[in-house]
């Protein structure tokens, strides 16, 4: 708690961070909130959804704000219904002790006439998506002349969902001795342009590389042909009993398919897309919350603004069109200081992607083959007695029931008991795990990937202590323009060096052109090594996680 108060915050705002649990500020916290505090020049913060936003611009603004002068002061826009909602219940849990302050929702999709009413019984922050609070200053319900800060959350997919129009309209209408603080996931071309616009001598404040979020969430991917793909879902879920995530689907029609196609054989799914009505969405999202959907499959425009942050896994069913989606996607899971993972199902054509990705993301990617039956068998016996060991049966011990029980099956021997839940556990499980298709996708894109004996070992004279690190590494190859295109596998980074691989047929290449250029002043050396080739066999098993079905024993044998 010592480390939010060094940051500058009053008691009361110490008091509600104490009922919330929050201990530590998290990095884009620790940066902006002195800021804030401290300075009105506009700020431009580059950070990752999930990484405590929220509070990093509310708590100074909380603490700031004149809570006894029922004024609209502060007004924050962000891109969709449920960020809107969520925001606000936060803010209002961060204020729980400033007394007489209130904070107001507005968003499309609910009826006009209550936000009205809200409005006009005055309030001191309002939240809201830019259509809606343009449609309410047209109304000239919602006045912004005495605004001292303006919010723009999420910017980037603001932008990205067309309300540019709503933003210019809405700015116009704010006084401009505001304070402006503009946070988004990445600084495109049209994040720029309107903190040109809009925004005078901002402040940027980076929290990208210790970004909490993005840095607990570890990516893996499978390589399937495209009719395999369904099936290969199919057995990666059954692997992982228990995944509670997001299934991304690239369109509408691919989200519904794949949903109902997983309902039919016994998942709880259900789809959200842009055709889904609100009253739908809102069904659907509650549901998720309440974890009586384990897997929503949305496509990318439905996804956005779900603010659910214990997800354990994203994934991937086709990869999105564009590579900086994969950041959005990915940062859904491994949210609140939770680690999560983040899984593709790749075309062999898609293959190539990967690499692009890992360097976006700063990150490897873990190669994963498809379960076999037999895996998926083994699986779930394993989950199946670690059930049994953490089921509590302490009381069971008393009931009536036991002691009948204990009677009839007096005479049963041990063994019989063992096969008959065997019989009626997971014969069925069993037979259907029999002789299962290997769906792995073969080929070179794989092979080289998979760091198989394609590839080779490279020893570089620089590693962590150097500043070398897995982007770094990446932009040694992709910088020099005779390694276009060369294969990168497994990398180590150590102290004083680094191992990594390169396809076989390039490594010479790779020597040749790398040696004896520069990183960081100094000459690079680099050679063939055989130590990567343990490395590449230091692959994770899988997650101890699992997918629950429907139905709590869906392969019951009858
Ligand atoms: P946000 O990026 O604001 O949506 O926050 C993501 C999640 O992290 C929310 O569930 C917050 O309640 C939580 N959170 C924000 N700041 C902290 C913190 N300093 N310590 C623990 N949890 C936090």
């Amino acid at each position: 708690m010592t480390a939010f108060k060094k940051l500058g915050l009053n008691s009361e705002i110490m008091k509600s961070l104490d009922d919330l649990g929050f201990t530590e500020p998290s990095p884009i916290q620790e940066k902006t909130i002195p800021f804030i505090l401290k300075s009105e020049n506009d700020l431009i913060a580059l950070a990752q959804t999930g990484t405590g936003k929220t509070a990093a611009f509310g708590l100074p603004i909380l603490q700031k704000i004149k809570a006894n002068e029922r004024v609209l002061q502060a007004i924050i826009l962000c891109p969709t219904r449920e960020l809107c909602i969520q925001i606000s219940r936060d803010i209002t849990k961060l204020a729980k002790y400033s007394e007489g302050l209130v904070v107001t929702a507005v968003y499309g999709g609910e009826k006009i006439d209550f936000q009205i009413k809200a409005l006009k019984r005055g309030t001191n922050i309002v939240v809201g998506t830019p259509g809606r609070v343009h449609d309410l200053i047209r109304r000239k319900v919602l006045k912004l002349q005495a605004i001292k800060w303006l919010v723009l959350d999420e910017a980037d997919e603001m932008l990205d969902m067309g309300f540019k129009d709503d933003l210019d309209a809405i700015l116009t209408e704010t006084p401009k001795t505001r304070q402006t603080l503009l946070f988004s996931a990445t600084i495109s071309k049209s994040v720029r342009l309107i903190a040109k616009q809009y925004m005078t001598d901002a402040e940027e404040i980076i929290a990208g590389e210790q970004n909490v979020g993005a840095e607990k969430v570890s990516h893996e991917y499978y390589i399937v042909g495209a009719r395999d793909r369904f099936e290969a879902l199919k057995r990666i879920l059954d692997y992982l009993p228990g995944v509670y995530g997001i299934l991304f689907c690239r369109t509408r029609r691919e989200t519904g398919e794949v949903s109902d196609k997983l309902k039919q054989v016994g998942y709880d799914t259900d789809a959200l897309h842009g055709e889904i009505s609100q009253i739908m969405r809102t069904k659907i999202m509650d549901r998720f919350k309440r974890k009586q959907i384990h897997l929503l499959v949305a496509t990318d425009v439905a996804a956005r603004g779900i603010d659910v942050s214990d997800l354990s896994h994203v994934i991937n069913y086709s990869l999105p069109g564009q590579d900086e989606a994969y950041t959005h996607r990915s940062g859904r899971t491994g949210r609140a200081q939770k680690s999560g993972v983040s899984i593709s199902i790749l075309n062999p054509r898609d293959a190539g992607r990967i690499k692009r990705l890992e360097s976006i993301i700063g990150k490897k990617f873990e190669y994963k083959k498809v379960p076999s039956g037999e895996d998926i068998c083994q699986k779930q016996i394993d989950n199946f007695f670690a059930e049994i060991e953490n089921t509590k049966t302490e009381e069971i011990g008393n009931e009536r029931y036991f002691q009948e029980f204990s009677e009839r099956l007096k005479k049963t021997s041990k063994e019989d008991l063992i096969k008959y839940f065997i019989a009626n556990k997971f014969s069925r499980l069993a037979s259907a795990c029999k002789n299962t298709r290997d769906l792995n996708a073969k080929g070179k894109a794989v092979n080289a990937r998979m760091g198989s004996e394609d590839g080779v070992g490279l020893k570089i004279n620089f590693g962590r202590k150097h500043g070398l690190d897995i982007k770094g590494v990446f932009a040694l190859i992709n910088s020099n323009r005779n390694l276009k295109g060369v294969e990168i596998g497994k990398i180590n980074l150590m102290p004083e060096y680094s191992v990594f691989s390169v396809e076989k047929k390039r490594a010479d290449e790779v020597i040749k052109y790398l040696k004896g250029t520069n990183f960081r002043g100094k000459k690079i050396d680099v050679s063939k090594s055989n130590m990567i080739a343990s490395y590449a066999g230091k692959r994770r098993g899988g997650s101890g996680r699992g997918f629950r079905r429907k139905r709590k024993e869906p392969r019951k044998v009858r």
